[in-house]
């Protein structure tokens, strides 16, 4: 059975969303310079790079290689890679870091304490993703409200750190559902990661992500020995409230 089969049913109003999420990137494309998607090729992400492309907008897609992604997710790169016609770029950490951090701590440091883990995350996630994001006026994401309670108030542009970091964020999913979102991918037939079709719906570095079973939380598969409240790794944590996550 593929990730396709169970979950490709759209909303009744898709079209209008559609319509919604293709103005809004067409919006923000002219409204914000420089801007950038960030994709972790995850289903959300696949769909609006394709959008990007289909739209022939000239918005550049980035890509954080952890150094401990799944094979299938580095296959699924190279494929974008030559397939898109926005440029596709690759940040991965400063190897002495990891180098360093893994000679102290162990290649599975991430499973003894939450502060390894976090170490781990800012070495391999956010220091990568400050340098992608460094100059920018606003990233793109695919953060939808259904995703986790963290997530039900994601509004479609946040400007609530642009005083910050002078970045807005851009989430043209925030109203989609997982439906919506299969829907889109088996009507375009758009490539996503095979791992998808093996219960993974939300995918990241291979040693903090596993598959999930019917009626689980959607991100029950990532981080799952920690409690729920830790859940965060830098990439979208509010500075109030440190409650996102990646
Ligand atoms: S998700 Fe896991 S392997 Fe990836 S950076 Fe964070 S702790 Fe390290």
């Amino acid at each position: 059975m593929s990730a396709i089969d169970l979950p490709a049913r759209a909303s009744k109003d898709f079209d209008a969303k559609l319509a919604a999420t293709r103005a809004l990137l067409q919006r923000a494309a002219a409204e914000f310079t420089p801007l950038t998607q960030a994709s972790s090729l995850g289903a959300e992400d696949v769909v609006i790079t394709h959008l990007i492309n289909s739209l022939e907008l000239d918005i550049p897609v980035f890509v954080l290689d952890t150094g401990m992604l799944h094979g299938e997710t580095l296959d699924l790169l190279e494929r974008t890679r030559a397939s898109s016609r926005a440029p596709v770029n690759v940040y991965r950490p400063v190897q002495e870091s990891v180098v360093h951090f893994v000679g102290r701590e162990g290649k599975d440091a991430m499973y003894r304490s939450i502060e390894l883990r976090k170490a781990c995350c800012h070495i391999r996630k956010v220091e990568p993703l400050e340098r992608a994001l460094a100059g920018q006026r606003a990233w793109i994401t695919g953060l939808r409200r259904e995703q986790s309670a963290a997530r039900a108030e994601v509004p479609a542009i946040d400007r609530s750190e642009e005083a910050a970091n002078g970045r807005a964020k851009i989430n043209p999913l925030a109203d989609w559902t997982w439906g919506d979102v299969w829907h889109y991918i088996q009507q375009n037939a758009v490539d996503y990661n095979p791992l998808h079709d093996q219960f993974y719906p939300s995918i990241g570095c291979a040693p903090c992500t596993r598959a999930i079973s019917l009626g689980e939380d959607f991100r029950a598969g990532r981080w799952w020995w920690e409690d729920e409240a830790a859940k965060e790794c830098g990439l979208h944590v509010k500075p109030e409230n440190e409650e996102a996550s990646a």
